[in-house]
């Protein structure tokens, strides 16, 4: 039986004739660096001779236990001799050797994750074969010693420490201050002290093929065994903690393995010409047309990335006479380079006694700023299409675009982790409560507000907190959804802090630290993580590429297939959110709820509306909200004219418009125990009793949506009259064009819809004959129960439109409850991998399953109707995309920082049907 082809070479023959046997194309099997240097020796670019091994290998070596499958090492051997001839020298020669680079490369890339071994095929024969090559004693010995450090700590996990305290040691005795300075002399006497740590430091119980004759551990002086050891070193690497951390982050599959590049070395550090770099073909940081990246005079490549020595700018590379040549050879390249991959390209070369070596290429990464400016420019000197710069910004760059960001060049030690629930980094004193943090606020001083979790109350302190952070609750938990409704960063569920907002003061759990009001902490809302103290913070803004880069997204994605087009609207509640909201382009306003509109110095009247059992206290209540309501509604139309407005009925639980009843028995035990009787206390009962008979077991199931109106019809009544009279006086006295558009909450019986729409449909009537105006206003249903999704066809024969509260959706789906399963098991799930990805933020397929299929029902027996998603994954890239092309729905609509992401994530879903 033939063994599947494991090797593949690179890079020319002796005669300079190219044997490259892969390209770009084989990614998946060669890994990016692989796949590249393939593609850079096709295009004839001078890339050090090579063999990469593929990542099927390292998955086949790490599934059978650490073993090599049958005929691999014979290939490897193979291309090794093969190498050796087409170099014309040997690993080990003493007179003239070869030395090589073992090097990983992932399909993806994962930068510093997996290791590399430099300058394997020395030995004390091969040195002095270097000598006698270079002439240059200092050179071979800093080599060696370089070798047998790199080799025993990355192959052997020796303690990279051993190695640095010898090296100071040494350069102590020398009396110099740089590695540089040390002398050959020092060198040779420092391979010997680094082979006495190798056998000092390496078990030959676990390496017997290391055994000297009196049984040490001996530094191996056999290329082979050094080849393969350090082969299987990088292959182990794919497993070592911090690579899988690094996938599980960036969801890269743990199964892809990854691929070995050995290559025949050339060497920066042979003197004043020579040097080594990294490079971009353009500023990687705000994406100027300029060549950017650093170079290193007499280095190696592990020189550049410690830092020992500083850099210099790539610009002044030509500018050097020793490096003219090889200068202006690296900006021809750089162009060849950009024009085949029509991308940014990140380089890595060595110039070896003059010469120019490519060592890596890949498409460079870039920061979101960047990524925006490199897609408009390119299409302005026609090397990609507008599509192309669409497809190439992805939404999670724009989100960080949009938002405050912890500064990337600050060192930070993480105090506690929560879920992300807001994103954008937020700096500021503590404060336990809103009225505190208004106060604060109002003196001048930036606050962070850290509650158990937010209610409505909380409002008027989240609006001036630099951010939100709460330990309880989830991702559409009160804080979460507010919080990113006003673009405010937050961090919920961080359950080591225990707070005391009495004492004033949170307990971290696990340390000994107490933290009280006006200690300063920063958060990453992004991130989910907090940090003691101020964190230094990058700002950024919409810019005029990112909306032309919007403007040519919107384009596309309005143009779908026959004619269909897939639209972006806001969940909007006042104004000026929805002022913003255009701003950023929002077409319409998909979800307003009005719940929202009765919180603040308007509790107080739906309390008494409420609680009231008296009906002249309870219609006078409702007169006031009537009147508030129809100025919200003049103002919310007047703003979003000629734009449709959909306004949601009353849909939380009323208790949630009530005062704690945990804080009145607190007053009442308070004054019970002063002694005091009477009126005061009398009434404080009666209101305890009338609160806690309002109370439920399940709220969230219980008395809200469209029971609330079926069960409170003049709820329902008012709030309909408020909407119909504000459209109607815009059109009579204002000659505006206002579109309010009704949804029922939580319907799940086709006869809630019925019976509440009759009501509406009813006022919508009387309203239109007083003020003399025909009024058109649709009534939808707002899908957010699977029963709902299962009478999807009958309901849709009532109804002039269908939205997905995919929240509530999500949570009577699973049966997990919204407001508790983030913090307290979903994370375990996500760890114990019995959930991919929390559901409640990006859409479950079971989920989507239920809107596709109430999606394909309701066009079935209403063709009119459209089709919206205004839960938050409206919000989130990938559940936008399969929304679009999974369950047919017409638009998504999301808080307003969000909706330049979901026009960016539209129009990627749409570029994937076409
Ligand atoms: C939903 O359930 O998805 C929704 C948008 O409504 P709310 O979050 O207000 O319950
Ligand atoms: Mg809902």
């Amino acid at each position: 039986m033939e063994t599947e082809k494991c090797v593949y070479r690179f890079g020319a023959a002796a005669d300079g004739v190219d044997v490259t046997e892969g390209d770009a194309s084989m990614n998946f099997v060669l890994g990016g660096k692989g796949a590249n240097l393939a593609e850079m020796a096709r295009l004839g670019l001078p890339v050090p001779p090579g063999f990469t091994i593929t990542c099927k290998t390292c998955m086949g070596y790490a599934n059978s236990g650490n073993e090599w499958q049958q005929g691999v090492l014979d290939q490897i051997d193979a291309a090794t001799r093969d190498l050796e001839e087409r170099m014309g020298k040997r690993l080990g020669d003493p007179d003239d050797p070869l030395l090589v680079s073992v090097r990983s490369g992932a399909p993806f890339s994962m930068p510093g994750m997996m290791d590399t071994v430099l300058n394997l095929g020395l030995n004390d024969e091969s040195v002095q074969g270097l000598i006698r090559q270079t002439e240059n004693p200092r050179f071979a010995w800093d080599s060696y010693r370089r070798f047998i450090q790199m080799f025993s700590n990355v192959v052997l996990g020796v303690d990279a420490d051993l190695f640095e305290n010898a090296l100071s040691k040494r350069r102590l005795i020398a009396g110099v201050r740089q590695d540089s300075d040390l002398s050959a002399e020092d060198l040779c006497q420092l391979v010997s002290e680094f082979k006495a740590i190798f056998r000092d430091n390496v078990s030959v119980l676990l390496h017997p093929e290391l055994a000297d004759a009196a049984g040490d551990a001996a530094f191996p002086a056999d290329p082979a065994l050094q080849l393969r050891l350090a082969i299987q070193a990088v292959f182990g690497s794919w497993l070592n903690e911090r690579a899988c951390l690094y996938r599980k982050q960036n969801g890269i599959s743990d199964d892809l393995g990854t691929a070995v590049n050995v290559q025949a070395m050339v060497f920066g550090n042979k003197g004043e010409s020579s040097a080594t770099g990294v490079a971009f073909t353009r500023n990687a940081a705000d994406g100027t047309k300029e060549f950017y990246g650093d170079f290193l005079v007499n280095a190696q490549g592990e020189d550049v990335v410690a830092g020992i020595r500083n850099t210099e700018p790539i610009s002044q590379l030509k500018a050097n006479p020793t490096f003219k040549e090889a200068g202006e050879q690296l900006e021809s390249i750089f162009g060849i380079l950009e024009s085949h991959y029509r991308d940014i390209c990140d380089i890595e070369f060595t110039i070896e006694q003059g010469k120019l070596w490519m060592l890596q290429t890949r498409v460079g990464k870039r920061t979101a700023a960047a990524a925006i400016k490199i897609a408009i420019d390119m299409v302005e000197e026609g090397i990609i299409t507008r599509e192309e710069a669409v497809g190439r910004v992805s939404p999670k760059q724009l989100d960080q675009l949009l938002h405050p960001q912890f500064d990337p060049a600050a060192d930070i030690e993480v105090l506690a982790c929560g879920l992300n629930a807001s994103p954008g980094a937020a700096v500021g004193e503590i404060v336990f409560s809103s009225d505190d943090a208004v106060k604060a606020v109002a003196s001048g001083r930036r606050v962070v507000l850290v509650r158990w979790e937010t209610n409505p109350d909380d409002l008027k302190g989240m609006t001036v907190a630099e951010g939100i952070l709460t330990s309880h609750g989830g991702k559409t938990s009160h804080a979460a959804v507010i919080a990113r409704g006003m673009g405010t960063p937050c961090v919920c569920g961080v359950e080591s802090f225990q707070i005391d907002a009495k004492a004033k003061e949170v307990r971290i759990s696990g340390t000994d630290l107490v933290l009280h009001e006006g200690d300063v902490i920063s958060f990453d809302g992004a991130r989910g993580i907090v940090v003691l103290g101020a964190v230094p913070l990058t700002t950024a803004s919409l810019t005029k590429d990112l909306d032309t880069l919007l403007a040519w997204a919107d384009e596309i994605r309005l143009d779908g297939p026959d004619g269909r087009g897939f639209h972006v609207r806001v969940n909007a509640d006042n104004p000026k959110d929805a002022g913003l909201a255009l701003s950023f382009g929002a077409e319409a306003i998909g979800l307003c709820r009005t719940e929202h509109m009765f919180l603040g110095d308007r509790k107080q009247i739906i309390q008494s509306f409420i609680l009231s059992e008296d009906a002249a206290v309870r219609s006078a209540a409702l007169a006031q909200l009537l009147e508030v309501q129809t100025d919200d509604f003049l103002s919310m139309f007047r703003t979003m004219n000629g734009r449709d407005v959909v306004v949601r009925l009353l849909d939380p639980p009323l208790h949630e418009f009530l005062d704690d009843p945990r804080e009145l028995a607190v007053s009442i035990a308070r004054l019970e125990a002063s002694g005091a009787e009477g009126e005061r206390l009398l009434e404080a009962r009666s209101l305890l009793r009338r609160i806690d008979g309002m109370a439920e077991s399940n709220p969230m199931l219980g008395l809200r949506g469209v029971r609330l109106s079926l069960l409170y019809p003049e709820l329902p009544l008012m709030q309909v009259r408020a909407i119909a009279s504000a459209a109607a006086a815009l059109k009579r006295d204002e000659g505006l064009d206002p579109r309010p558009e009704i949804m029922v909450p939580l319907v799940s019986v086709t006869r809630e819809h019925v019976q509440v729409r009759d009501v509406i449909e009813g006022v919508i009537g009387q309203v239109e004959r007083e003020y003399g105006v025909k009024l058109e206003i649709p009534v939808g249903t707002m899908i957010e129960l699977p029963r709902a999704c299962l009478v999807a066809d009958q309901i849709a024969k009532h109804a002039d439109f269908f939205c997905f509260g995919t929240n509530d959706l999500t949570q009577t789906v699973f049966g997990f409850s919204r407001d508790d399963a983030e913090a307290k098991f979903i994370p375990v799930y996500l760890h114990k991998g019995i959930l991919d990805v929390n559901p409640f933020e990006t859409i479950d397929d079971a989920v989507l399953e239920m809107v596709s299929m109430a999606v394909s029902k309701g066009r079935e027996s209403n063709p009119a109707m459209s089709y919206g998603v205004c839960g938050e994954h409206g919000g989130d890239p990938l559940s936008i995309k399969r929304f679009f092309k999974d369950a047919n729905v017409d638009y998504v609509s999301c808080s307003p920082y969000r909706v330049p992401v979901a026009r960016l994530s539209a129009a990627h879903a749409m570029l994937e049907l076409r």
